[in-house]
C-alpha cells in the first residue's frame, strides 16, 4: 500500500499553533502516514531569523513531542547550503517507494511566492501540492500560478492521484496567527501564551528569545 507523507517547511521563528493545528488537521483529515515539519537553515527568500537554527529546531521538537502523526526533520539544518525545497524534495523522494505520495504543504502566502523559488517548475514532478488557507494573508496569486491551478488542481484532496503532479486546496481551521505577530508581541513585552504550545512558551521565556 502506497504511503502518504506530508512536508511543511518553514522558518518556524517561532513555531505557533497556526502551523501546528494546520499540520495536525491535514494529517488526520487526509490520512497521512506522517507529516514532517522541516525547519529551514538559511531561508533563501527572507532575512536571517532572530534566533539560532538550533533553537528554532528545539522549539519545533518540543511542539510535536508525543504527537504520533507529526515529526521534525532536520535535514535542511544539516545541509551546508541554502534550503532549496527542490533539494529537500529530491532527498525525501529518494527514501520513498515510487508510488508513495509526497505532499508539499504550503500556506497561501508561500504558494503565491512559488515562482521565485529555485527550479519551482520541477516541484510537481516529485510531489503534489496542498495549499492551506491563510486568513491573515491578503495576497493574489500571479497569473502563472492561476494557470497552473487551472491545469493541475483537483477539487478534493482525497482524490489526488499517483505520487505527484496535482494541486489541491485544503480546508483547515483558519487561524490568523503569524510568527511575525508573535515576535512583535514579545518585542513589546506582551504575552504570547495560547498562541504557541506551553512547552514553546516556556522555552521562549527560559531563553529570553525575541525580547529586544
Ligand atoms: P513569518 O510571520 O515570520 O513570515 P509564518 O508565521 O508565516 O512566519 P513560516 O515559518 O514562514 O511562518 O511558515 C511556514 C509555512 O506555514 C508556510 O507555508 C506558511 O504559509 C504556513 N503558515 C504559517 N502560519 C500559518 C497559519 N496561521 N495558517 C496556515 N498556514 C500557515
Amino acid at each position: 500500500m502506497a504511503k502518504r507523507i506530508g512536508m511543511l517547511g518553514g522558518t518556524f521563528d517561532p513555531v505557533h499553533i497556526g502551523h501546528l493545528r494546520s499540520a495536525l488537521e491535514v494529517a488526520e483529515n487526509y490520512a497521512l502516514d506522517q507529516l514532517l515539519l522541516i525547519p529551514n537553515a538559511q531561508p533563501p527568500h527572507r532575512n536571517a531569523p532572530q534566533v539560532s537554527a538550533q533553537q528554532r529546531l528545539e522549539m519545533v521538537q518540543l511542539a510535536v513531542a508525543g504527537v504520533d502523526l507529526l515529526s521534525v526533520d532536520d535535514r535542511e539544518l544539516r545541509r551546508d547550503k541554502p534550503s532549496w525545497s527542490i533539494d529537500t524534495l529530491l532527498s525525501l523522494r529518494a527514501e520513498l517507494d515510487a508510488q508513495d505520495q509526497l505532499l508539499l504543504i504550503l500556506g497561501w502566502d508561500a504558494f503565491c511566492g512559488l515562482p521565485s523559488w529555485h527550479r519551482w517548475e520541477e516541484l510537481l514532478e516529485h510531489c503534489h501540492i496542498l495549499v492551506l488557507q491563510r486568513p491573515d494573508a491578503d495576497i493574489e496569486a500571479p497569473q502563472v500560478l492561476r494557470d497552473l491551478v487551472a491545469a493541475k488542481s483537483v477539487n478534493d484532496p482525497q482524490t489526488l492521484l499517483g505520487p505527484s503532479g496535482q494541486i489541491a486546496f485544503v480546508w483547515q481551521t483558519p487561524l490568523a496567527i503569524s510568527a511575525t505577530q508573535i515576535r512583535h508581541l514579545l518585542a513589546t513585552q506582551r504575552c504570547v501564551r495560547y498562541l504557541v504550545p506551553d512547552t514553546v512558551f516556556q522555552y521562549i521565556y527560559t531563553h529570553q528569545l525575541y525580547q529586544e
